[in-house]
Formats: C-alpha cells, structure tokens, sequence
C-alpha cells in the first residue's frame, strides 16, 4: 500500500445523498481534484481551492477531459453464472434447468471456480465495478476459490455459498445441517478477513425446505453483520410455486420474514410482485431490493413498480444479476433501469441512477462510509469515466448543456469502453488500452 499523497485532477462526481429527494446532494467540481494516502481518500473537492492546502510536491495525475467518480457497486450477481451470460430460455424456471444447474454443477472443481472467478474479477474491473455482492454455488469450495482471487486482488466483495436442499438436482442439493455447517465455518475463515464479507445465501424459497430456512434466520440472528440475499418475487409462475410450497404464509416475501431472514443487511433480488404490505415491511425491516432489469427484461420476468416502491420508502439498489442479467456494465445496467422506471411511469434522473449505483447502493448494504463515496477516509475505489470513449459518446456528450445530459447519456451510450480505468484502495487495477 502506497502511504504516500496522490493527486487526481479531473471533474470529481460523488454523492453525499439520494438527488432524487435532494438535489444539493450532487457534488460535482468540473475541474475537481481527488486525493488519495494509504489506500483512502483524503480529499475531493475543486482543484483551485484544494490544491493550495496539499504539499507541493505530492505526485500528481493530470485526467482532465474525465470523471473521477467512485467505483460502482453491483448488488446481485452470480459468478458461476458467467459462462451462460447470454442463453436463450422461454422463462426464468427453464433457464435454470437449462443452463444454470449444468453450469454450476462444474463448480465441484475448485479449479475450474478460481479460473472462472479470475475471469470474472477481471470483467468487473472493465466495467469499473470495484464492489459486488456475489452468489457462489452449492459448493464451499467455490467460495473458498471466490474469496481466495478476490483477496489477492484487495477487492470489497460479499459473497456466499447456495443453501440449496430441495427441488433441484442431486448433484447441487445440501442438506440443511451440512448447509448451516458449512455456512458457519466459512463465516468463521472469511467474513472480515481483509476486505472480505460473507452472504448467507438460500437460494430462494422454492428451493430450501422450512428447516433450510429456519437455519438459515438462526445463523442470520447470530451473526447480525454478515449479508442475507436471496431472490424473491421474480417472475409469475415462481410465485404460484411458492404459494404451492408454503400455503400458509401471507405471501411469498412473508416466508423469509417468518424465518427472521427481514433485517438490515438483507438484499433481496427482483422483489417485482410484490405487494403493499410486503413493501412496507422492506421498509420497516431495513431489508433492500436489488433491481435487475437487464434480467427481468430477457426473460420476461416482469416490471419493477417505482412509484409503489418509492411510496413504501423501501431501500433499494441496482444490479446486473449476471447472467440472467444480460451485461455486467452498471451503464448498461442503469439504462435499462431507465426504461422499465419509464414503462411503469416514473422519469429518474441520471444523476439519481448515479447515486443507486453508487452511495445508494453502498447505503443499500450499509457500507456507506467504506465505499461509494468521497467522505474522506473512505476506501480509495474509483473510476476514470470517459466521455469520449466512442465516435458517438464523443460527438454527443460535445453537445451536452448541463450534468444530467452529460450522466443520461453516459447511461444511455456507455458500456465497459467508457471505463478509462479502475483503482483499487489507491492502486490501478485496470487501464484500458488506448484504442478499445
Ligand atoms: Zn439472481
């Protein structure tokens, strides 16, 4: 780790809060300066008026032209899931059968997960995500490969092993006391260690039987700073499964609040069918949605209901679920956020699709204050965001008038090529090649 003082020169975007309920919650300094020690930030704020208070001789890197911005968080995805991104299934239930379980089966081999996690890494550091919060297969061993690359890298990472002990393969299934067992003893090996943080992670619902899920509150309860994540809600014909499975619970989200699995710390993937009573109790639990509308748009899934969620007050955040979700771009990403918000009515600006995919998430995971933002003393994971990384981002962003035309359509045009470059804690981890 490099102690010494760096300065960034460029035009610094972060957040101190949500623009769409404050919009003096944007700081943006277009000939900004970004300071970074020791792995952390030191400094964010214009150049002129921060550069004089900074010794003289502190090394500096001259980025004008870019946006030095914090690097984005992804909510939900699943690195087995990398080498089906992309396959073509009439519907949620048949692209697991199809794709998913075969894929994960392979991840009995630990390695074939540290290659396939390698990869991975890599890919989010194209894509300048510098957090996510990652489901592993059945397999501790695939945890184990996960978090093993993700430390020798130095990257925040969440991820868990699937608790997974009914309706899927033999290959794939555990048992809900060797789950809980294994779940326990990778908390005890990676949760905390380094940059490391540990998930529990029942699949969803349809594929734990009560005993699965009553273990996994318990290890919840015990463990109040690990992360929950689990599905729910996705798509139509899951939620009829659901009600099959568990007749008596209120609705599908009731089963994991049953469970204790409602807390702060608790991401729950999709969350589309859901009622107002189960909004609410996002709400009231702290419990956070992860929207994934690049999935949700491929396989039919269904639309993400804003406004409702919005009146609930329930916490919400965005994610790729790769590879249901089609790109691990959080550009792409929050384009396509942009239109299923705009199918169901609600406008959202930009600058607010900015925010979830950076403090809003980092808020969503309550790692605000590590991650997502500029305060200082937070970890130095950032981007240099590129304007002109093509012909056409080039020409279009020369036209813009003002911050929020120039974020919509960087939202709108980008992908991993608008990515200059990627540090992690300080450290470059990824630069892209001068002609992509
Ligand atoms: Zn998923």
């Amino acid at each position: 780790m490099n102690k010494e003082l760096r300065i960034y020169r460029g035009s610094v975007l972060h957040f101190t809060g949500d623009p769409g309920v404050d919009d003096k919650a944007i700081r943006w300094h277009e000939d900004g300066l970004l300071a970074v020690a020791d792995g952390r930030i030191a400094a964010a704020g214009d150049y002129d008026v921060l550069r004089r208070s900074l010794p003289p001789d502190a090394p500096e890197h001259d980025h004008r032209g870019r946006i030095i911005m914090p690097g984005f968080i992804d909510t939900h995805i699943h690195y087995p899931q990398t080498d089906i991104i992309a396959s073509p299934a009439p519907g949620l239930l048949p692209w697991l059968e199809t794709y998913t379980f075969p894929a994960e089966r392979k991840f009995d081999d630990p390695q074939h997960a540290r290659e396939v996690a390698a990869f991975f890494l890599d890919e989010l550091m194209r894509c300048g995500t510098t957090t996510a919060l990652v489901y592993c297969t059945v397999h501790p061993s695939s945890v184990d490969a996960f978090f093993m690359e993700s430390e020798s890298r130095n990257l925040r990472m969440a991820a868990g092993k699937i608790m997974m002990d009914r309706n899927c393969p033999d290959f794939l299934q555990d048992t809900a006391e060797a789950g809980a067992q294994d779940c326990e003893q990778l908390i005890q090996r990676w949760h905390k260690r380094g940059r490391q943080l540990y998930a529990i992670t029942p699949r969803f619902a349809p594929t734990s039987t009560p005993l699965q899920l009553q273990l996994a509150g318990e290890l919840a309860r015990a463990h109040p700073d690990t992360f929950v994540q689990t599905h729910v809600a996705e798509n139509t014909d899951e939620v009829a499964w659901m009600k099959a499975l568990y007749p008596d619970s209120r609705s599908y989200l009731d089963v994991y609040d049953q469970y204790g699995l409602m807390r702060e710390r608790a991401m729950y993937a999709h969350c589309i069918w859901l009622d107002d009573m189960d909004r609410n109790r996002m709400a009231e639990t702290g419990s956070a949605a992860a929207l994934c509308p690049t999935s949700n748009l491929v396989l039919g899934s269904g639309l993400f209901d804003f406004a409702a969620a919005d009146a609930a007050g329930m916490p919400l955040s965005v994610a790729t679920d790769v590879g249901g979700g089609t790109s691990f771009s959080m550009l792409q990403t929050m384009n396509a956020l942009y239109k299923v918000a705009r199918m169901g009515g609600t406008h959202l600006p930009a600058s607010r699709l900015f925010y979830m995919a950076t403090l809003g998430n980092a808020r969503s995971m309550r790692l605000d204050g590590t991650i997502g933002s500029f305060v200082p003393g937070a970890e130095a994971d950032f981007i240099l965001l590129d304007p002109k990384a093509t012909p056409l981002l080039a020409r279009r962003t020369a036209q813009v008038d003002n911050l929020e035309e120039l974020l919509f359509a960087l939202a709108i045009l980008g992908d991993d090529r608008a990515i200059a470059a990627t540090f992690i804690a300080g450290e470059a981890a990824h630069l892209r090649a001068a002609n992509p």
